[in-house]
């Protein structure tokens, strides 16, 4: 068990997570990065049942990017928040450079690499895929 907490940058928004995580991925495709304003969106998976506002609900707004992705983030400070999948119902996305707290467990890996800013240079030793991994799953999933 791990526990995490987070907040948006005003503070209005409070949540915390008990449970299970799943692979931490860097997703270099052009929407993370517009949505994060950054080089790659930083995420790992949780379990909807272990995920809590704490409060701030009524800050809490909703963007539905595809089919599958609701993305969550603060009306007032707009922070990015936890990501919706309406496929996987029982999961959730956490940008996890928006939690407070230790990753006791986790692999990670670059996805979507063909999409990167070409002004950033991964130079860690994680796995690289171009796109999806044909195993899809390990972006999703999470092994207790
Ligand atoms: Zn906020
Ligand atoms: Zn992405």
């Amino acid at each position: 068990m791990a526990e995490l907490k987070g907040k948006c940058l005003c503070g209005k928004i409070r949540y915390e997570y008990n449970g299970a995580m799943g692979n931490l991925v860097h997703c270099h495709c052009s929407r993370c990065r517009k949505w994060h304003g950054a080089a790659f969106r930083s995420r790992i998976v949780v379990k909807q049942d272990g995920y809590r506002l704490i409060q701030g609900q009524e800050y809490l707004a909703q963007y539905q990017a595809t089919p599958n992705v609701i993305k969550t983030f603060c009306k007032n400070c707009g922070s990015s928040l936890a990501t919706i999948y309406p496929l996987r119902d029982n999961l959730l996305g956490l940008p996890i450079a928006g939690c407070e707290g230790k990753l006791d467990r986790y692999q990670e890996f670059h996805i979507f690499t063909d999409s990167k800013a070409q002004w950033w240079q991964i130079t860690d030793d994680s796995l690289q895929y171009k796109a999806l991994p044909a195993n899809k799953e390990i972006v999703h999933c999470i092994n207790d």
